[in-house]
């Protein structure tokens, strides 16, 4: 069994073939997929997936770095509304874009700030977007005071100073297709005692493993980030998947492994 833990399968790009999607990702061993909001027009094809899956899929709560603009602050008040109404699963996709947009940085960070207080006053990690500001966010973690915050930061592509910052915090790393792809470092960064702190993940319909690069990304590929890991951490494929997923249990669903 794997879980996707970060895929984005209400998007209209799934509208054609969900169904079909859903199947190949159970054929593919993935049994459980989590699903980060992006912002309040997000929300309800959220819900409907859920409602459609409700043994598969998961919903997360947040409102995503990019997605803060002039209106956050209306933006928040409707995550916040959502979070006290009933449960999810994690806070996200919540953090710092500094690679699209550098006129909110100030906001994301407020915007941050708030939603991982709202994390830990529920008790459920937050699902971390770090993009050209790791260490910005490293330092607020650092800083912020919330002992018992747990979260993750997806998409991971720090150097090893940053990957002992977040060890050092209890966090974990989310991988994807990006780690299949010639550019990037996680090679070089990794040591095969990190599989303690490693969680998998697709951000489907993005960043779609080689040799799907470029086209839509969907869950069921995550069986080549799989074989990617157990080259890179030279462990069997079957160890990569038992240790993540009971990783992303431990995180998630807060299962003692
Ligand atoms: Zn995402």
């Amino acid at each position: 069994m794997i879980i996707d833990t970060h895929a984005h399968l209400y998007l209209e790009q799934f509208d054609q073939d969900l169904d079909q999607v859903m199947a190949r990702a159970q054929e593919n061993g993935v049994q459980k997929i989590l699903l980060p909001n992006i912002d309040s027009k997000t929300i309800q094809s959220m819900y409907a997936l859920e409602q459609k899956y409700p043994d598969m899929v998961m919903a997360m709560m947040g409102l995503h770095p990019c997605h803060v603009q002039e209106d956050y602050q209306e933006e928040l008040i409707i995550i916040k509304k959502e979070l006290d109404r009933r449960s999810f699963i994690a806070v996200g996709e919540i953090g710092i874009d500094l690679y699209w947009d550098k006129q909110y940085v100030v906001q994301q960070k407020e915007a941050f700030i708030t939603q991982c207080r709202w994390a830990a006053a529920l008790d459920i990690p937050v699902v971390i977007h770090a993009r050209e500001s790791l260490e910005i966010l490293l330092d607020i973690l650092e800083h912020i005071g919330l002992e018992h915050l747990q979260g993750v930061f997806h998409c991971f592509g720090g150097d090893r100073v940053a990957l002992d910052r977040v060890r050092e915090l209890g966090f974990y790393i989310g991988l994807g297709g990006v780690i299949t792809y010639k550019s990037s470092n996680m090679g070089k960064v990794l040591r095969s005692s990190d599989i303690d702190r490693i969680i998998l993940e697709t951000d489907a319909p993005y960043l779609a493993p080689v040799p799907f690069r470029g086209k839509r990304n969907e869950s069921s590929y995550l069986p080549f980030i799989v074989q990617k890991l157990a080259d890179i951490l030279d462990l069997p494929a079957g160890e990569i998947e038992k240790r993540t997923t009971n990783n992303a249990k431990r995180l998630f669903l807060r299962e003692e492994l």
